[in-house]
């Protein structure tokens, strides 16, 4: 038995000396060093006594004093002395008045005829260690009830023997009930759980038929009062009597509406185009791979694969800017919205390609509808940074049938449908067939051909003399890009430019041209004694001077070369000076301001307007020649290359005709006023090791 070596004092309320003589004995008798008594014979004594400075460890009070009758002394001093352990002591005949204030919070009751020293000892000790403990619990039990209403969580705890439940007030707040309103019964929380969910949480809050304790949790909708739902997640334990009925049950229900809207945000995300809102191409996969498992279970259930993207889309965002792009691709998400139709899927695969999975179609009409309606929402202007705009699209289309097995092929055959709606002047919507299939092999395999025909060195230039028409004097020759195919012969740009440039080589081989012609037009010099010169005209791409430096290399490449910066023209399409942005005007001027000069090649095919080539200052318009081959067929072409041709006087520019093939040409030409001309009739573009004869017979210079 310990009391930790406290010294402990001891009240002692007995009106009888002797009694109070024997306690003093016992407590005396072995513990004399622990107990320090006090002695007082009545209740107003006590009271004046607790009143001192320090309350004592225990009280062990008579029942039997003047001028208290029964428990009356008991209850006064109790009220004083909250916390302090009283033991009553007392006689046989009043054992039930003493159990009595047992009951009403007094530690213990001794008979004093039975007291000893040893159980007087043990029974104060117990007494105080027992106080300590009520205390202890007290403080337990405020802390727990504290966290109850501190927590975010509804405590709950049902009790099979009454039948009820306690829910702690946090209930009320999570499903918006009055404050006021209690909640005592299991089926107030049972019959407010969504009616999908309620199964399964009665199922497992039913007891297990092993073991005695069954934890659960679990994870529904309730209806609060609002009517809306919310979502809460419930844990609990369930205790049997060991059988399959459960006799107790607690536990916690807290909200997690907030965790289930970020849930559902980042499954939203995780599966739409961030900027405008529409499925991604992940969803997209995950719809198609849907369609195709209904098509293989129903072949009736037919759909079909849109493919599309903006036709000059680059443009706009370099030229525009990034923002500009961004919201000409928000607009056109939310018109193509408003055109499909539900069930179907419009999604973004990136960048400015658009797919839709047109569902449940009967024949190619339900498909053609589609892509109609889209063809048709680019007819609207589109605003765009402050100003209105058209865009376009060609769209490519697969159709379900047996050999697909997967989305991915379907999408790949609308890709190359869609690759040939842009390429067609014509159709804006192409629809795929097996041909393309092979198309796309050969180009691929062209592909291969071109990158090995690069490292090998199988590609040349040809070069065509450009004539002054009154003279007949060659003053220039245009540089023309050749590929010496190891089967195939010399082949034309024509017949792999296109691929050229989707493989993203046109740049580098452009260079090497410019470099192969800028060091050809130099050895030319030693063909004139007097050091006469001849020019050369490159074609170039606008997308060269995308790359920073452009302009510098190809000062860096004339300066090597020798040639002086006029000896230089580069020639550029129409089409192709429209389409690019500011950055590569720029470039030009800066290239023209040192002496190269510019060539708009294929002049009349575009629709440059009159500011715009005023503008951009050309050194010479080149006429397409679609024109001057049509010159005696059709008679517009006439007036485009007069027109053409004043317009040069006019601007002070010089203007080719190309393309000249026969006489009559060259005469029409000639009575129309037009400076220089090339083609055929003068010459084929020729390998440069022919050059020197052509000069000579052009000048009629003696063979050297
Ligand atoms: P282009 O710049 O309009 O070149 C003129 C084309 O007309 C050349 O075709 C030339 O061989 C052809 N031609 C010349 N005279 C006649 C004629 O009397 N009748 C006919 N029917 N055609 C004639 P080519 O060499 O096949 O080049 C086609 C196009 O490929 C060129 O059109 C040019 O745009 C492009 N190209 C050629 N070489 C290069 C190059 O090195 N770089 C770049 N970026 N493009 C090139
Ligand atoms: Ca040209
Ligand atoms: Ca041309």
């Amino acid at each position: 038995m310990t009391t930790n070596g406290e010294v402990i004092d001891v009240l002692l309320v007995e009106d009888n000396p002797q009694e109070a003589d024997i306690v003093r004995l016992y407590l005396a008798k072995r513990h004399a060093h622990i107990y320090r008594l006090t002695h007082v014979r009545s209740i107003d004594q006590a009271l004046t006594a607790i009143a001192g400075e320090r309350s004592p460890g225990v009280i062990l009070l008579d029942l039997h004093l003047p001028g208290a009758r029964g428990l009356e002394g008991f209850e006064r001093l109790a009220a004083e002395v909250r916390g302090v352990p009283i033991i009553i002591l007392t006689n046989c005949d009043e054992e039930r008045i003493a159990a009595q204030a047992v009951r009403g919070g007094a530690q213990d009751y001794l008979v004093k005829r039975e007291v000893n020293a040893a159980l007087l000892h043990r029974a104060i000790v117990y007494a105080i260690e027992r106080q300590r403990a009520e205390r202890d619990l007290i403080k337990v039990k405020e802390r727990y009830a504290l966290a109850v209403e501190g927590a975010n969580d509804c405590i709950w705890d049902w009790d099979a023997v009454s039948g009820q439940a306690y829910f702690s007030p946090r209930w009320n707040e999570l499903v918006g009930l009055e404050n006021e309103t209690t909640v005592g019964d299991l089926d107030d929380w049972f019959k407010r759980v969504h009616p999908k969910d309620i199964a399964e949480l009665k199922g497992l809050m039913i007891p297990p038929v092993s073991g005695d304790r069954n934890h659960f949790e679990h994870e529904h909708r309730l209806r609060h009062e609002n009517g809306d739902y919310i979502w809460v997640y419930a844990r609990g334990v369930v205790l049997t009597d060991g059988g399959d009925s459960a006799v107790r049950m607690a536990g916690s229900i807290s909200s997690i509406t907030k965790r289930k809207q970020t849930e559902r945000q980042l499954m939203h995300r995780a599966l739409h185009d961030a900027l405008t809102g529409l499925p991604n191409r992940v969803l997209f996969i995950d719809r198609l791979m849907q369609a195709l498992r209904r098509y293989k279970r129903n072949p009736a259930l037919q759909f079909a694969v849109l493919y599309f993207d903006l036709d000059g889309f680059k443009i706009v965002n370099d030229s525009l800017g990034h923002s500009a792009g961004d919201s000409l691709l928000v607009s056109i998400a939310r018109r193509l919205k408003s055109v499909i139709r539900p069930g179907d899927t419009v999604a973004r695969m990136g960048g400015d390609e658009f797919a839709v999975l047109v569902a449940d179609i009967e024949d190619e009409q339900d498909i053609a509808q589609v892509s109609e309606r889209i063809h048709h929402l680019f007819e609207r202007e589109f605003s765009v940074a402050g100003r209105g705009m058209y865009s376009s699209a060609s769209i490519g289309i697969a159709v379900i049938t047996e050999q697909y097995n997967s989305p991915e092929e379907l999408l790949r055959d609308a890709d190359l449908a869609m690759y040939r709606a842009k390429r067609s002047d014509t159709e804006g919507t192409v629809i795929f067939d097996q041909t393309m299939h092979q198309a796309a092999v050969s180009r691929l395999n062209l592909e291969t051909d071109l990158r090995r025909a690069l490292a090998q060195g199988e590609f040349a230039v040809f070069y065509q003399p450009i004539v002054t028409l009154a003279e007949r004097r060659i003053v220039a020759f245009e540089a023309l890009l050749r590929w010496r195919h190891p089967t195939k012969g010399v082949l034309s740009p024509s017949s792999f430019l296109a691929v050229v440039e989707d493989s993203g080589m046109l740049s580098a081989l452009s260079w090497w041209v410019l470099e192969e012609a800028c060091r050809q037009a130099h050895s030319w010099r030693n063909l004139f004694p007097d050091g006469e010169t001849l020019g050369v005209s490159v074609n170039v791409s606008a997308n060269m001077f995308r790359e920073v430096q452009s302009v510098q290399r190809v000062k860096d490449i004339v300066r090597q070369s020798g040639i002086r910066p006029k000896d230089l023209s580069l020639e550029i399409t129409e089409r192709d000076c429209m389409d690019h942005g500011d950055a590569i005007k720029v470039a030009l001027r800066s290239l023209r301001e040192h002496g190269i000069k510019l060539h708009m090649d294929d002049f009349g095919t575009g629709y440059s307007s009159l500011s715009y080539l005023q503008r951009c200052t050309y050194d010479s318009l080149k006429i397409d020649r679609s024109f001057v081959q049509t010159i005696h067929s059709e008679t517009h072409s006439v007036s485009v290359v007069k027109t053409i041709v004043g317009l040069g006087r006019m601007l002070n520019m010089n203007v080719v005709a190309e393309g000249v093939e026969s006489q009559d040409q060259l005469d029409t030409l000639l009575s129309l006023d037009c400076p220089e001309a090339q083609g055929y009739w003068f010459s084929e573009p020729v390998p440069p090791t022919q050059i020197g004869r052509l000069i000579r017979e052009a000048w009629c210079l003696p063979q050297l």
